[in-house]
């Protein structure tokens, strides 16, 4: 997502949800307030699963987790848009 622009560089921010497994308990709650559905337990492997290209960023997740589980990471792109 275009995050940040001037006249001639637009900065592309790419966001990247992290899943602390070893905090995850795999309550569930998570997954019943994302938006976009990018979140499901697998419960044959324990694992709490990230869809990231269904991921808007909305940092919901990450605040009704109550036990620190989920942080979203960010990495930045300069772009140049030709003439
Ligand atoms: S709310 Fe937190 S502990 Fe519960 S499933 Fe999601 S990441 Fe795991
Ligand atoms: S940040 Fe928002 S869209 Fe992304 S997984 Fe969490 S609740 Fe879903």
């Amino acid at each position: 997502m275009a995050v940040m622009s001037d006249e001639e560089k637009i900065l592309l921010a790419h966001p990247h949800l992290l899943v602390k497994q070893d905090r995850c308990d795999l309550c569930g709650v998570c997954p019943k307030y994302c938006p976009t559905k990018a979140l499901n337990i697998d419960f044959a492997s324990g694992r709490l699963l990230v869809s990231q290209e269904k991921c808007m960023a909305c940092y919901v997740c990450v605040i009704v987790c109550d036990r620190g589980a989920l942080e979203i990471l960010w990495t930045y792109e300069s772009y140049t848009p030709s003439p």
